[in-house]
């Protein structure tokens, strides 16, 4: 398989703080790949140094082939990158923005316009509005136009909808699935945990480390393999009785039950006796299905630890 990024050992300080450490990471070409950490994770980063905007402190990154630092002026022509937070000029217009955006490249908008006519067809209606005039949704939209009209082959899309209402996350991810059936390779970052299963392999960063790589599924079904339900009628009590049973290594709130993360040769009859020792009453534990949020509550956890 073709490796569209390839980055090997990679380390950023700023100052003294690392904001990546030792990252491993391959992204296979035409997929459609997320990178899904919290805030400070260090995806942003990740991005400048992929975008040949910053510079590793080791390692080193590369992109088709290309090194993010020596071969930097070749790999801007095959990247499309859109930075976290609106970059395009609020004072100019729509028009002016992506006119801009193609005399940087040297390229005609005519020329890209079969590629971006599903993201700009909805902005044509007012190419003469400011930018900064624009609703979240139409920036976003705005700005991967932007970022297409030299037809990269590979976008790198840092949290695109972040503070984008629902319903245009929604339009902005059946877009990115549109481009990726054009062969673009698409790589993007959230902290929205559902946008995950979007993607075909996301990989789990948190403290400027990668923690798990995969398809969410996997992910999924690994955390599901120990994970169980527990309710009772003092939810509190029942919460701070788990979490100190040596047999559990985790236990948290999990929308209206806890979720345990069991140790091996947990046993949930036994647990719900012992419990009832205890005075709890109207004890329930049963497996449970794993979701992406466990495992990004598992991750985040153990770098605590
Ligand atoms: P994310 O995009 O996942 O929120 P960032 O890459 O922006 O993460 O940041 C990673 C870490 O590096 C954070 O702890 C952040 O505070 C720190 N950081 C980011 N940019 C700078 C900077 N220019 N100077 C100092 N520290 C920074
Ligand atoms: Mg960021």
């Amino acid at each position: 398989m073709d490796c569209a990024v390839k980055i090997d050992n990679l380390s950023k300080l700023y100052g003294k703080k690392e904001a990546l450490s030792n990252i491993d990471l391959k992204v296979e070409k035409g997929e459609m790949f997320g990178i899904i950490g919290p805030d400070g994770a260090g995806k942003s980063t990740l991005y400048k140094i992929m975008a040949t905007l910053l510079l590793p402190d080791s390692g080193k990154a590369s992109i088709f082939g290309l090194d993010t630092v020596r071969d930097y002026r070749k790999l801007r022509e095959k990247i499309g990158y859109m930075p976290e937070r609106f970059s395009l000029y609020q004072d100019l217009t729509v028009a002016e923005n992506l006119n801009f955006f193609a005399s940087l490249f040297g390229v005609k908008i005519k020329d890209s316009y079969d590629l971006i006519a599903p993201v700009f067809s909805q902005l044509e209606k007012f190419p003469n509005r400011k930018a900064g005039a624009l609703s979240g949704g139409m920036k976003q939209k705005l700005a991967l136009s932007c970022a297409l009209i030299h037809r990269p082959a590979i976008l790198l899309l840092d949290e695109p909808t972040t503070g984008v209402d629902a319903i245009s996350r929604n339009e902005f991810w059946e877009m990115l699935s549109k481009l990726r059936e054009r062969d673009i390779t698409i790589l993007v970052s959230t902290s929205y945990m559902d946008e995950a299963n979007r993607c075909e392999r996301i990989a789990m960063i948190n403290k400027g480390r990668i923690l798990e790589v995969g398809t969410p599924q996997n992910l999924v079904s690994r955390i599901g393999e120990n994970l169980f339900n527990a309710v009772g009628e003092n939810m509190f009590r029942l919460l701070s009785e788990l979490r100190v049973m040596p047999e559990i290594e985790d236990c948290y709130t999990f929308g209206s039950t806890l979720h345990i993360v069991a140790k091996k040769g947990f046993n949930p009859a036994r647990a719900k006796l012992e419990l009832e020792e205890k005075g709890l009453k109207g004890i329930s534990i049963y497996p449970a299905k794993g979701d992406i949020e466990d495992l990004f509550i598992k991750l985040t956890r153990n770098e605590e630890m």
